[in-house]
């Protein structure tokens, strides 16, 4: 595949590959060059200044974390050690309503928009969905950044007040400002009416909102209204919004909380099935049975287990239960969770036997939903990745390690159409993973949750080893990733 005194700027000896295509793994070196997978094949007359050995290992492509709240982070922790360390070299943006642009740095920003940035009185806004894209290209993280915009943010921007409906003009003003984001590259739109600054929002606001991104090949990513009772009704609102832009839709974080909906995955998964046959739609979810978010002061949404993960306005009772703080001062779990305000928390409402169906459900995808900050957030920020290969695949054998290389790469690369990434293949970004199929574990608990996981070897961004043995090289060659600008049609290029 390629003459004996090529040179390269990496080569990855003897390894394994799984390619990110739920193909059969195969043993060949991969050689990287400016920044792109140059060779596959038998490298050993190739010569470069950096070799790895992988003999035994898994070079697989570098895993897409499809469900990110990093907008901020990126910025502030710019080395990215979290998703970097999990073998993350790509993660999408602006997820359930919610992106760090377009926004006015004086307007309020009511949770869950405060949840990026949260604590750091320096978080930058951007008025310009631009602004924030050309920040990140000029001062680069350590993995690319795939960016939504978000509608919550979009209300924000436009409303004076949350708690209706948007009128016309304020859709116009939205929809002017979602235009703006697309120019710049946006890859989609996100909702999350679940939330009180966009419960009001109807299904038209949406619809008419979100209307230019129909046949663009730009996503439609929610956060459903409702993920307990109304679960079914909100999947059809979410088939039906994207029915009515001509939008890929994606379920975010799909999931089924409360007891009395234990077990309802039986029902939303063929739901999801049967939508799938006649229109575009994609799914993700963590792999764990606890959701992190704000902390609510709803009573409905304060019930079961509640662990205090961030609060700025209590810094003791981080990691502790709401139940026993309540205690201690002796008042109710709402009062508070009102005096604790604002923090996130962990909310341990759901059922195992659902994660593991919807986790193994053919066409779902990964993805952490971690919240970065804070010392106690949910493990799932710095272990999703490696819990599936150790944990659901290796252990207990939820589905082969092929496929869950895909669910965390090329079925990910191409519901969110970006362009050559998400495989090992000639021509494709050198985006790659090496780890150990035998070792490859989580090691953050809710009592330790920022614990790196095992079994990460190498780390490539866009061909820079950025991490190494278990410590990050300095390297900051993450990329903004843009749009696939589609055809008449709505279909990808
Ligand atoms: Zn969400």
């Amino acid at each position: 595949m390629t003459g004996r005194t090529d040179t390269f700027d990496l080569i990855i000896r003897g390894g394994t590959i799984i390619d990110g295509t739920r193909q059969p793994r195969f043993d060949a070196d991969v050689g990287v060059r400016d920044g792109m997978i140059a060779a596959i094949g038998d490298l050993s007359g190739a010569q470069a200044p950096v070799a790895l050995e992988a003999r035994g290992k898994i070079v697989a492509p570098g895993f897409i974390d499809s469900h990110t709240h990093d907008d901020h982070a990126l910025l502030s922790e710019p080395e990215m050690t979290f998703k970097i360390s999990q073998g993350v070299t790509t993660v999408v943006t602006g997820n359930c309503g919610i992106s760090l642009a377009p926004l006015k740095p004086d307007l309020p920003r009511p949770m869950p928009q405060s949840l990026l940035g949260a604590g750091d009185p320096s978080a930058r806004t951007f008025e310009r969905f631009s602004d924030y894209l050309e920040t990140l290209r000029r001062t680069p993280a350590s993995v690319n950044v795939a960016p939504m915009v978000g509608h919550t943010t979009l209300r924000l921007m436009t409303m004076a007040s949350l708690d209706r409906a948007a009128t016309s003009e304020e859709i116009a003003a939205m929809r002017g400002l979602l235009v703006e984001a697309l120019d710049a590259g946006a890859i989609g739109v996100s909702t999350g009416t679940y939330y009180p600054p966009a419960a009001m929002a109807t299904s038209e606001e949406v619809i008419e909102v979100c209307r230019p991104i129909g046949g663009t090949g730009a996503v439609y990513a929610t956060h459903m209204r409702n993920e307990a009772e109304g679960s079914v009704e909100s999947l059809k609102e979410s088939f039906e919004i994207g029915r009515a832009l001509n939008a890929p839709v994606v379920i975010s974080h799909h999931k089924l909380v409360g007891e009395a909906n234990f077990g309802k995955s039986a029902v939303t998964l063929p739901l999801i099935d049967a939508a799938m046959k006649c229109q575009c739609v994609a799914l993700d979810c963590y792999p764990y049975a606890a959701s992190s978010t704000m902390l609510h002061t709803d009573e409905a949404r304060l019930r079961g287990r509640i662990m205090i993960a961030e609060c700025a306005s209590h810094p003791e009772h981080v990691g502790r239960d709401l139940a026993d703080i309540a205690d201690e001062w002796q008042v109710s779990r709402l009062e508070a969770a009102r005096r604790l305000q604002p923090a996130s928390a962990i909310y341990f409402i759901m059922n195992e036997g659902d994660v593991r169906n919807i986790l193994s459900f053919e066409c779902t995808m990964v993805g952490s939903d971690g919240l970065p900050g804070g010392t106690k957030p949910h493990p799932r920020l710095w272990g999703t990745f490696p819990r599936v290969l150790g944990h659901y695949s290796r252990e207990v054998g939820l589905f082969p390690l092929e496929t869950a290389v895909w669910k965390m790469s090329g079925l990910t690369a191409k519901n969110f159409g970006l362009a050559k990434r998400g495989t090992i293949a000639l021509g494709q970004h050198a985006d790659i993973t090496v780890f150990d199929a035998a070792t490859v574990i989580d090691k953050a608990t809710y009592d330790t949750p920022t614990e790196p996981a095992d079994g990460i070897e190498s780390v490539i961004v866009n061909g820079a080893l950025t991490w190494h043995q278990g410590a990050h090289s300095g390297a900051r060659r993450g990329q903004v990733i843009s749009r696939i600008k589609a055809d008449a049609q709505g279909h990808r290029a």
